[in-house]
This record gives structure tokens, C-alpha cells and sequence, in this order.
């Protein structure tokens, strides 16, 4: 099955399911905003509420908010969204399509890297055992040479962006001769700057109204209550704060379903330490998010870090924990050290001072930030698209399969008397009744046992207890495993602490 196909299928099964369907779908849906259905938003609070137990509960020093999505208007003057948060867009004439620049130039920079990668598995088949990728990728011509045109595309590109030099961006996708997916021709126009805020209007008079802004992040509402925070909840640095919540963009390109949206959900923290301390707490964060990624049981390869080369004006460090999507390795996470450049600004647009007073040094000072900001939707992408499984089973027949962290299944437990009689659902009701205040359980009755196992497999519940009428004699059940399939008998009094079990960390 190709990428394509891949992505197809998944899409597909989050509607058949109840994950995530078109908004307005009705009305032939709005681009790149989505709805979750029933089970797509248990999967999601799961998401933020393990996001939140280990930010917040598992961290002494660090509390929640939870801040308005409008805001002062100067707030985004302060922040430097107003002035450049912009993406550069070209369109391509012939078919009337409108692209990122930049996003163009690295979608070419990506058929390169394919490139190496071909190479190095041709070179990998030839010399078995003995292959040595390192030695390779430096000293093969022909890769040597893709790398350095990517260095150099990658010069040229960030210089520019960095530059705000369109003509050049338009120059470079000249010369790389980049054509138009759709229309296959180089009939390019000018790029422009196209800021990414959505705007609206507060008040009732249309004349005197202020245009304010929808948040593009949740950060800048956790930066104007800096201060809010710490005094009220004597806060000492190094202390963090953390919120979930909506936040909008007006994406260009909006595409790969749920990875680039225009309305979506972040989760970020942002930790205040002394100037100085900043990039040893950018290492324990970076060490940290990962970790917590890696908690959930996916295999390491599945990720990895993409330091920044080119760092934003107000940044010493950053990094992204990128996820390989079923469309490649893209940014999950990012994770930035931001010196003091959002503090500093507010405090010169607002006159109020937003320093922080340190009893150990009886210095003031005006705190360093180190951030954590994750997609909640992309995260959703990134389990959804890698739990989805097609299995051939020994009996000849096929399954699809959830394999979601037990932690993030929309249901924890299924339970299923195996005949709708002889006293079964009673009992099955009864074990219900039991669970269903510690965990979202499921109650099905209809249907044979093995296509209710199937329903379950797709939705990812991770345990089925069948009910039968050995229940009735003993008051065992069996406990069927999503992933192995394997049944084993169990007294129902062991029931609760073996679904604690299943959600434990699994790192
Ligand atoms: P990208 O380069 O993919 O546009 P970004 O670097 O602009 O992302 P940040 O501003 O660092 O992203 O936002 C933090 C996180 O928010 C990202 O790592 C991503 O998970 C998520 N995110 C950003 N934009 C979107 C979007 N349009 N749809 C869904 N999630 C998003």
C-alpha cells in the first residue's frame, strides 16, 4: 500500500468510526477544520489529560491556566505576530493554485533526501553486513553531492525568508525549475506576504469597533498572566505554567488532513528561569518531552530531534520532536528557548514591570523562557495513523486493528455477555456497573462474539471480558488482548487492578 493509499485508509476509518468526521460536512465542509465524534474525543481528552498529568500533576512547579481565546489587540503588536507572523505564498497561474513558497522549495528539498535514501538502501543490499551507512553517506559521490545542493537550497531559502527577500524565494523556485503539482507548468506569480491571523471585530457599532484577533497560539495568554500567576501562587523560579486550548491560523496550504489545520488545539508550557540557567533547562525539557513521548510505547525509531540551525531572533535554542507520519518525518513538537523576548516586549507595551524578584540573589530580573508547544490534533494524527493496522489472521480471515496506547483508547474496556440469555446480560451489566466509575467501558450485546470483537479491535479497546455461563458458576471471565488475541480466564474480582495495569507508562 503506497503513502497515498495509506492515508486514504485512515481518513476513512476515523469517519466509519466516530473519530473524526468534515465539519459542515453537510454543506460539503469547510476546508481544513474537523469535528470529533464520538470517539474521537475521548481519544483526545485522553491525549490532553496524560499531556496535563505529567506537566502539571507529576510537577510541583509547574500550574495550569486556562486564558481567553480573544485578547488585547496590542498583545499581538507586543508579540510581533501583527508584523511577521506571515507565510510567503506564490500562485501558480495555470491552475489557478495557491502554494507556500517556502513549503515548495522544501518539498523538493524532501525528493532529494529521497534520493539519498534509495541510494543508501541500493548500498545497504549490495554489501550486506558490512555496510557502513556513516562512511557511506560522507564519502559517495553522488550523495555527497545531493547533500551539498541541499545545503545550499537550504541556505538560500532561510537567507531569504530571514531577509524577507520575496524575490528572492521567487528566484530560487526558478532556478530549482519547481512546476505546479496540479498544472505541471512554471507560470508563476510574484510571492507575497500573507499574515496568518484571523481578525474580527469586538462591539456592537461597526464604525467604532476594534479589530481584534483570533490567538494563533496559546502562549502570549500564558505570558500576559505571568505575573498574575507568581504573585498569587508565590510562585519561586524556576516555576512553569501550562495551558490547553484552541488557537487559529489561516493556513495557505492547508492539507494532510488533521496535521494543518485552521482551527486546532495546542498544549504548551512555558518555564521561567533565571538568565543564565536557560539552555540547561532547554536540555531537561528537550530530554523530558521526549521521554514522555517514548512513555507511550511506540518505538523509539518513530521519533526524532530536529535541532534548529537557523534560530527565530528572540531564540538561543530550539528544537522540534518530529514523528514519522505516514507522509515522512514533520515537526510533532516544538521546543524553544526564548530568552526573555515575549516578557520584555509586554512589559514595554503594557509600562508594567514583569520581572520577578529573586529572594536567593535579592537581584530583579525579567525571567528567561523555555517553551513546550505540541498540536493536540497532531499528536491525535500521529497514534491514530500509527495505531492503524490491517492483519491477516491464521483462519485466512482479516482484522483492523487500533493498536492505541491503552492509556489513549477511547474505551478502556469492553463487556460482552457471550449469548443474550440465560441470565448473561445480567451479569455482564453487573461487572458494568462495577468498572464503569473508573473507566469508559462499553456494554454490547448484539451481534456474534467474534464481530463484536472486531467493532472493538477497530475503536482500539484494548481488553474485551466475555461473559458465559461458567461466569455464573465461578465468577471467572475471559479477558481477550486486542493485540495478541490471546484469551485467559480471570475472577472478576481481579478485573480493576489488571485495566490499571494495561494503563500504566509503559517506559
Ligand atoms: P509548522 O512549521 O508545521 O507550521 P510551526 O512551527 O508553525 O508548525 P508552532 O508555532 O511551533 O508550529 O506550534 C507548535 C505546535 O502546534 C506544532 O508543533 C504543531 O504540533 C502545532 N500546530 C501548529 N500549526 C498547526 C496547524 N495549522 N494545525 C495543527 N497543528 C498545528
Amino acid at each position: 500500500m503506497n503513502t497515498e493509499e495509506y492515508f486514504k485508509k485512515i481518513t476513512a476509518h476515523a469517519k466509519e468510526y466516530g473519530f473524526i468526521f468534515q465539519s459542515s460536512e453537510i454543506y460539503d465542509g469547510l476546508s481544513a477544520v474537523y469535528d470529533y465524534g464520538q470517539n474521537g474525543v475521548e481519544l483526545k481528552k485522553n491525549i490532553r489529560e496524560y499531556w496535563w498529568k505529567a506537566m502539571v500533576q507529576l510537577h510541583e512547579n509547574v500550574v495550569g491556566i486556562d486564558t481567553a481565546i480573544f485578547m488585547h489587540p496590542t498583545t499581538w503588536k507586543a508579540s510581533g505576530h501583527l508584523d511577521a507572523f506571515n507565510d510567503p505564498l506564490i500562485d501558480n497561474k495555470d491552475s489557478k493554485k495557491r502554494y507556500r513558497a517556502d513549503v515548495l522549495v522544501e518539498d523538493h528539498v524532501a525528493k532529494i533526501e529521497e534520493k539519498i535514501s534509495k541510494e543508501v538502501e541500493k548500498a545497504r543490499k549490495r554489501f550486506g553486513d558490512a555496510f557502513n551507512e556513516e562512511q557511506f553517506v560522507t564519502t559517495n559521490p553522488r550523495v555527497v553531492e545531493y547533500k551539498q545542493r541541499i545545503t545550499d537550497i537550504s541556505h538560500r531559502l532561510y537567507g531569504a525568508m530571514e531577509a524577507n527577500d520575496l524575490a528572492g524565494i521567487k528566484k530560487l523556485i526558478e532556478d530549482l525549475e519547481i512546476v505546479c503539482p496540479i498544472s505541471g507548468t512554471r507560470n508563476w506569480t510574484e510571492v507575497r506576504q500573507f499574515n496568518l491571523m484571523f481578525s474580527t471585530r469586538m462591539g456592537s457599532v461597526a464604525d467604532g469597533a476594534d479589530t481584534i484577533y483570533l490567538r494563533p497560539e496559546t502562549a502570549q495568554g500564558i505570558f500576559v498572566n505571568y505575573l498574575n500567576v507568581q504573585k498569587t501562587g508565590r510562585m519561586k523560579i524556576p516555576f512553569g505554567i501550562a495551558q490547553t486550548g484552541k488557537a487559529f491560523r489561516n493556513e495557505i496550504v492547508a492539507r494532510q488532513f488533521i496535521f494543518r489545520m485552521r482551527e486546532f488545539e495546542q498544549m504548551e508550557m512555558q518555564f521561567f528561569v533565571r538568565p543564565g540557567s536557560e539552555l540547561e533547562w532547554f536540555e531537561h525539557w528537550k530530554k523530558e518531552r521526549m521521554d514522555w513521548h517514548l512513555s507511550l510505547g511506540l518505538p523509539a525509531e518513530k521519533y526524532r530531534y530536529h535541532d534548529h540551525e537557523k534560530l527565530a531572533h528572540y531564540a538561543n535554542a530550539a528544537t522540534d520532536i518530529e514523528f514519522d507520519f505516514p507522509f515522512g518525518f514533520k515537526e510533532l513538537e516544538g521546543i524553544h528557548s526564548r530568552t526573555d523576548f515575549d516578557l520584555s516586549a509586554h512589559a514595554k507595551h503594557s509600562g508594567k514591570k514583569l520581572q520577578y524578584f529573586d529572594p536567593d540573589t535579592n537581584e530583579s530580573y525579567t525571567p528567561y523562557v523555555i517553551e513546550t508547544s505540541i498540536g493536540l490534533d497532531r499528536m491525535f494524527l500521529a497514534m491514530f495513523s500509527h495505531a492503524y493496522n490491517e492483519e491477516k489472521l491464521d483462519d485466512g480471515t482479516e482484522r483492523v486493528v487500533l493498536r492505541l496506547p491503552a492509556v489513549l483508547a477511547p474505551y478502556k474496556v469492553a463487556i460482552l455477555p457471550l449469548v443474550k440469555k440465560d441470565e448473561l446480560p445480567e451479569k455482564a451489566r453487573e461487572i458494568m456497573d462495577m468498572l464503569k466509575g473508573d473507566f469508559m467501558c462499553q456494554y454490547e450485546e448484539k451481534d456474534s462474539i467474534g464481530k463484536r470483537y472486531r467493532r472493538q479491535d477497530a475503536i482500539g479497546t484494548p481488553l474485551c471480558v466475555t461473559v458465559d455461563n461458567q461466569t455464573l458458576e465461578d465468577n471467572t471471565v475471559t479477558v481477550r488482548d486486542r493485540d495478541s488475541m490471546t484469551q485467559v480466564r480471570v475472577p472478576i474480582d481481579n478485573l480493576r487492578g489488571m485495566i490499571f495495569d494495561e494503563l500504566k507508562p509503559k517506559r
